[in-house]
C-alpha cells in the first residue's frame, strides 16, 4: 500500500489514513487533508485515469453548495505515487450521513431514524431528484443508482457517492467511458441481461432507477411487487420488471396486496410520474419522467402535505382527504410512522385541529418553519432522528463504497432545505430522448431482443429464465446478507459505544462517589474537631466559674471571720470597759491614796491592753485581760 502520494494539481503531499472501504475496484481511505478522502485503484488503468481527467475538467454544479453541503462526492484531483504515476483520486468526504435505505425501510427507520417522517422522505426524494438532475445536466449517466450509493443526513440533504462509476462522455473527442456496474431491481427493462461493460447508457435509463428509488423512499418497497394472481409462483423481481408487471400496472397478474400502500396516498402529480415511468415508460422509455419532472412533482406533493391531527408523526397529502397512516394503522395494526416518545411535531391550534402552513417555495426559511420543531437543532434532532449519538453515523457495507467520514459532528446552526430553482435548464446534453432505447414499436429487436420460435425457443427461454431466476435469487441473497452484515456491524458499534459510554459513566460516578465520600469524611472530621474545641471551651469556662465561685466563697469566709473577730473584739472592749468601770467603782475607798492609785492604774492597764489589742490578735490575750479585770472586780486581784 502506498502511504504518501502527491496531488497532481499542486504537488501537495497526501498521506493515506484509515481505510474506509475496500471494493473490487480499489480502496477508499481517509487522508491527512481534513474533509478529503482518497480512492486508490487496485488497477489504475489508462482508461480509468483518462475518465477521471474528463470528469475533473467538467464537474457538475452542486445544487446544495449554497447550503454548505456537498451533494456529489465528485473527483477533485488526481493522486500520483512517487514515480508520478496516477493511482487514484481525491474527493470530498460526506459527513454525518447514512445510506438511504436506513430512512425508508420501516423497521430500520424505527430503530435508526425514528423521526424521519413522510415529510422528510418527500424532501429526501426531491433533493435526490435535484442532484441527479444536476449530474444529468453535465452529460453524465449515474448508471449505478442504488440506496447504498446515496447518503442522507439529518437535514434530509442527500449526497451521491461512487461517482467514478458514472458513464462519462468526453465532449471534446466524443469518447464515452462506460459505466460497468448496475444493480438488481434498478436496471430498466431495456438493459436487462446486457453486458454493462459494453453497453452505452443514457439519462433515460437513470430515470427508471430514480423512479424506483423515489418509490422506495415514499413507500418503503420496490414498485415491482404485490400480490401475484398469475399462473404458478410469482416471477422474481427482474422478471416482473422485464414483463412490466407491477401493482399499479394495467394487468391482471399482479395487484396491490393487503400491505401495499395505495398509489392514491401520494399527490396526483407524483402518482402520475410513477404511472408514466412504469406503465408508459415500459414500452416507451423516453416517456419516463426526467429528474427535473420528478423534482417539480415532488415539490407540489411536498407543499400539499399536512400533519395529521391524531399523530404528530403522520404527514399526509391534503389531496387524499384524510390521514392514510391512521387509516392503515387501524386496518393493519401497524403504524410505520409511530409517534416518537416525548416529542411534539407539527402545528396545532388550541382546539386541536391541524393548521396547514403552506411552505413558500420562493423562501426556504418559510419552509423551515413548517418543519418539526426538533429539527431546528440539527444535532439534537439527528440524535432523536437516528436514535443514536453522532459518532457512528457512518456505515460501510460490502456492497458499496461508502465515502463518508465518521468523526465529524454537525456544525450548521439550522436545518436548511435547498431553495427551489425556478429555472428549467435542459436536462439532456449527451443524448436525445429517442436514443438506442426507442419505443419497442419502432425497434423491438434493439431493445427487447425478443425471438419468436415456438417450442425450442420456449424451452430455451424457460431454461434461461430459470438460470436468471437462480442468479437473481443468489444476488438478492448476497445483497440481503451484505445489508444484514452492515446492520449487525452497526449494531455492534452502537452497543460497543453504549457500553463504553456506560463504562465512562460508571467510572465517573465511582470517582464522584469517592470524592463525595472524601468530602463527607473531611466534613465529619472538621465537625468533630469543632465539637472537641467547644467541649474544651465549656470545660474551661466551668473550671473558671468553679474557681471563681471557690475564690468568692473563700473571700466571703474570710470576711465573715474578720467580721466575727471585729465583733468579738468590740464585744471584748465593751466588756472590758464595763468591767473597768465596775472595778473602779468597787475600789476600796478606804485604802491609802497610793494604793488606790496603784489599783486604778492596774485596772486601766488591763483595760488598755484589751483596748489596744488588735482584733486579729490572739483572743487569748483579750480573754486574759478580761479575766484579770473580772478578778479585780471580784477582789481577787490586787
Ligand atoms: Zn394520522
Amino acid at each position: 500500500m502506498i502511504a504518501v502520494l502527491i496531488r497532481a494539481s499542486n504537488n501537495q503531499p497526501v498521506t493515506l489514513g484509515k481505510q474506509i472501504a475496500n471494493s473490487g475496484e480499489g480502496i477508499v481511505s481517509e487522508t491527512n487533508l481534513s474533509g478529503y478522502l482518497a480512492k486508490i485503484y487496485h488497477n489504475p488503468t489508462l482508461e480509468r485515469i483518462e475518465k477521471l481527467k474528463v470528469m475533473l475538467a467538467n464537474p457538475p454544479v452542486d445544487p446544495m453548495a449554497s447550503q454548505h453541503h456537498i451533494s456529489i462526492a465528485f473527483p477533485l484531483d488526481l493522486l500520483q505515487d512517487q514515480s508520478g504515476a496516477v493511482v487514484g483520486f481525491l474527493m470530498p468526504a460526506i459527513r454525518d450521513s447514512r445510506e438511504l435505505y436506513t430512512v425508508y425501510h420501516p423497521s430500520l427507520r424505527k430503530k435508526k431514524a425514528p423521526g424521519f417522517n413522510w415529510y422528510y422522505l418527500h424532501i429526501t426524494a426531491l433533493n435526490t431528484a435535484w442532484i441527479i438532475q444536476a449530474i444529468h445536466e453535465k452529460g453524465y449517466v449515474l448508471g449505478d443508482i442504488k440506496p447504498q450509493n446515496i447518503l442522507v443526513n439529518d437535514r434530509a440533504l442527500v449526497a451521491v457517492i461512487d461517482t467514478d462509476s458514472f458513464q462519462v462522455c468526453d465532449a471534446r473527442t466524443g469518447k464515452v467511458y462506460l459505466c460497468h456496474v448496475g444493480s438488481e431491481g434498478f436496471t430498466p427493462v431495456e438493459l436487462l441481461g446486457k453486458d454493462f461493460s459494453a453497453t452505452y447508457q443514457t439519462e433515460i435509463h437513470d430515470r427508471f432507477r430514480l423512479a424506483v428509488l423515489i418509490h422506495y423512499l415514499l413507500f418503503g418497497y420496490h414498485p415491482f411487487s404485490g400480490q401475484w394472481l398469475g399462473v404458478g409462483e410469482s416471477p422474481d423481481q427482474t422478471e416482473l420488471i422485464r414483463q412490466g408487471l407491477w401493482y399499479g400496472g394495467k394487468n391482471n397478474s399482479i395487484r396491490p396486496s393487503q400491505n401495499t400502500i395505495s398509489l392514491d396516498v401520494v399527490h396526483p402529480a407524483i402518482k402520475q410520474c410513477f404511472l408514466k415511468c412504469f406503465n408508459d415508460g415500459h414500452t416507451a422509455p423516453h416517456l419516463r419522467p426526467t429528474a427535473q419532472e420528478w423534482r417539480m412533482a415532488l415539490k407540489v406533493g411536498l407543499e400539499d402535505l399536512i400533519v395529521c391531527q391524531n399523530s404528530d408523526s403522520h404527514y399526509h397529502s391534503q389531496n387524499y382527504g384524510k390521514c392514510y397512516w391512521c387509516e392503515r394503522t387501524t386496518k393493519l395494526g401497524v403504524d410505520i410512522f409511530p409517534p416518537i416518545p416525548g416529542s411534539s411535531i407539527g402545528v396545532k391550534t388550541a382546539t386541536g385541529t391541524t393548521v396547514l402552513r403552506t411552505p413558500n417555495t420562493a423562501d426556504p426559511t418559510q419552509l423551515l418553519q413548517f418543519l418539526p420543531r426538533q429539527i431546528q437543532n440539527p444535532r439534537k434532532y439527528w440524535q432523536v432522528l437516528m436514535g443514536i449519538g453522532l459518532g457512528s453515523l457512518a456505515i460501510t457495507t460490502a456492497a458499496g463504497m461508502n465515502l463518508l467520514s465518521q468523526n465529524q459532528s454537525l456544525t450548521s446552526s439550522s436545518p436548511i432545505i435547498p431553495p427551489y430553482s425556478s429555472s428549467v435548464p435542459s436536462p439532456n446534453h449527451l443524448v436525445n430522448d429517442s436514443d438506442d432505447c426507442a419505443p419497442e414499436s419502432s425497434n423491438s429487436n434493439g431493445c427487447k431482443g425478443t425471438v419468436k420460435d415456438p417450442k425450442k425457443a420456449e424451452q430455451a427461454e424457460m431454461e434461461l429464465l430459470k438460470q436468471e431466476q437462480e442468479r437473481q435469487s443468489a444476488l438478492v441473497a448476497k445483497e440481503k446478507q451484505a445489508v444484514a452484515e452492515a446492520e449487525q456491524e452497526q449494531d455492534r458499534q452502537l452497543v460497543a459505544e453504549a457500553e463504553q459510554e456506560q463504562d465512562r459513566q460508571l467510572v465517573a460516578e465511582a470517582e464522584q462517589a469517592r470524592l463525595e465520600a472524601g468530602r463527607q469524611k473531611r466534613e465529619r472530621q472538621a465537625a468533630l474537631r469543632l465539637e472537641r474545641t467547644r467541649q474544651t471551651a465549656i470545660r474551661a469556662n466551668e473550671r473558671a466559674e468553679i474557681e471563681q465561685a471557690r475564690s468568692e466563697a473563700g473571700r466571703q469566709k474570710r470576711e465573715r471571720q474578720v467580721a466575727l473577730r471585729l465583733k468579738q473584739s468590740r464585744q471584748a472592749r465593751i466588756g472590758a470597759e464595763r468591767r473597768r468601770q465596775i472595778a473602779i467603782k468597787a475600789l476600796d475607798k478606804t485604802s491609802s491614796p497610793q494604793k488606790h492609785k496603784h489599783q486604778e492604774r492596774s485596772i486601766n492597764q488591763d483595760a488598755n491592753s484589751v483596748n489596744s489589742a488588735k482584733p486579729w490578735e490572739s483572743r487569748v490575750l483579750i480573754k486574759r485581760a478580761s479575766d484579770d479585770l473580772e478578778n479585780i472586780i471580784k477582789g481577787e486581784k490586787p
